[in-house]
């Protein structure tokens, strides 16, 4: 098997962080593993392609679950009947269970449930969040 060590590649370099030629240091079977930059000389892991801005670690992957919030709260929004009034969300006021409310961030919520004269759980696009309501401090209005 003919060794790919020498020739030039293209890759991105991880100092110049651009796509450049590149000298193959090391491969293994083929697979190109290690490079040295043409231009910047630093030796570096052989990366075929720009690194993702966006990288997709850590990003929560739940699937194939029909009652995670998102699913269930399409659900609600498609069951919105258009005459069912949708209340602005201030923290002094106050919900009931099934309220339908618009949150300033989180957009539209479904109460679901109460949990104290103060405390209710709304369900979000994203997430079931824990709200405030029925307080009097005014200082406690959203920002
Ligand atoms: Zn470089």
């Amino acid at each position: 098997m003919s060794s790919l060590i020498g020739n030039d590649i293209d890759a991105y370099c991880t100092k110049c962080r651009l796509m450049l030629y590149h000298i193959i240091l090391v491969d293994r079977d083929n697979v190109v593993s290690r490079v040295k930059c043409k231009t910047c000389g630093s030796e570096h892991n052989y990366r075929s392609a720009l690194p993702s801005p966006h990288p997709a670690k850590g990003k929560k992957v739940k699937s194939g679950l029909s009652n995670t919030p998102p699913a269930q709260w399409e659900r609600m929004k498609n069951d919105l009947k258009p005459n069912i009034p949708i209340k602005i969300y201030r923290t002094h006021d106050t919900f009931r269970l099934k309220d339908v409310i618009q949150h300033h961030v989180f957009g539209l919520g479904f109460v679901e449930q109460i949990i104290s004269d103060t405390r209710m759980e709304v369900l979000f696009s994203d997430s079931i969040k824990r709200m405030v309501m029925n307080t009097e401090e005014s200082s406690l209005r959203p920002v």
